[in-house]
């Protein structure tokens, strides 16, 4: 018997709902996944005057005081990828 009871009917519609949000969340978590592992490089700009560095999605950043890691800069505030440091990197050589 191919007839549908009411409840049947009813299970059914809300699983393909909870089907459709599931799915939702995981492509949503993908994207997030995507926009966590990407990477901006900051390049240190080697001068005494202002620290500054260029990034690669395009932006030159100065900080006042100290560096990205005393800032707890762990994100690129533009694009908000994984910030990664060339002069933390030279540090750590
Ligand atoms: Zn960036």
């Amino acid at each position: 018997m191919n007839t549908w009871t009411k409840e049947e009917l009813e299970t059914a519609k809300a699983d393909g709902y909870l089907m459709a949000e599931v799915f939702k969340l995981r492509t949503e978590n993908e994207q997030q996944k995507k926009e966590l592992s990407r990477i901006c490089n900051w390049i240190w700009n080697d001068d005494p005057d202002m620290e500054s560095w260029n990034t690669d999605c395009g932006e030159t950043f100065c900080l006042i005081e100290g560096g990205t890691q005393e800032n707890h800069y762990l994100y690129c505030p533009k694009c908000g990828g994984h910030l990664i440091d060339s002069r933390e990197l030279e540090k750590k050589k």
